[in-house]
């Protein structure tokens, strides 16, 4: 072995790797590129500005995690989509357009990730049935008056990582049903009171290339502001965009 020529290309390697840590030391703290997320919301029954433009952006941003985009036109999605990591579905408004329609799910074809949360668990578009079976693998026709109910975790998964095994809050508890037609969900969490079956409330779609994240949760403030609530999304887009 010529040591000479071992030694040089070595030492190489060190002084390369000696300067690029000098630079990151001197420079700003190396941060992971922020995940770029759409979340779409509007329509009856809540106040989207406050909980879902306000808070939740607010929540995903902290610390870099995401830059959001947020519309409550559903018109504008496919403008915004091709750039995104995560489409975060919260709408309480049809989307009408075909080619919007289209575009969701090549995003999930393309293995992209999705969160759908509260109305977007819902069986709200009669003529989107495919919604429904492809992308949530069920909905929601009913839920029980607002109120106090229990939420159990029911298996260690990174999306329901640091929550409590267990809490309560204050929401409308989804009567969420699978259609077995769909892909099927995993079970991340159940949402139950004494007079209520437990029904899926927090779940993944087992769809073959997306990462998808259903959540039942997020009326009003009683969710928004929960640490545990403000956890599970921050988690949800972090492992949905790998
Ligand atoms: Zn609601």
């Amino acid at each position: 072995m010529n040591l000479k020529n071992t030694l040089i290309p070595l030492l190489s390697v060190i002084l390369v790797l000696g300067i690029s840590m000098s630079l990151h030391a001197k420079g700003k703290p190396f941060h992971k590129k922020p995940i770029k997320v759409l979340m779409v919301g509007g329509g009856s029954s809540h106040d989207f500005d406050t909980w879902y433009k306000g808070a939740d952006v607010a929540t995903l941003e902290k610390d870099g995690l995401a830059e959001v985009t947020y519309t409550d036109d559903p018109s504008t999605i496919l403008q915004y989509l091709g750039d995104m990591d995560v489409l975060f579905l919260a709408n309480n408004q049809p989307i009408a357009d075909e080619a919007t329609r289209q575009a969701i799910f090549a995003f999930a074809e393309a293995g992209k990730g999705l969160i759908l949360a509260h109305p977007a668990i819902w069986y709200n578009w009669n003529d989107w049935p495919e919604y429904n079976k492809t992308i949530v693998s069920g909905g929601s026709r009913g839920h029980n008056a607002y109120g106090n109910f229990n939420v159990d975790l029911t298996e260690k998964h990174p999306v329901t990582k640091g929550m409590p095994k267990n809490f309560s809050l204050d929401d409308e508890l989804y009567y969420f049903k699978v259609d077995t037609d769909g892909p099927g969900i995993e079970i991340l969490a159940n949402a139950s009171d004494e007079k209520t079956e437990p029904f899926p409330s927090i779940f993944i779609v087992k769809n073959p290339k997306a990462r998808i994240v259903g959540i039942a949760l997020g009326h009003d403030a009683a969710s928004h502001e929960l640490d545990a609530y403000k956890t599970l999304i921050r988690n949800a887009v972090k492992w949905v965009s790998k």
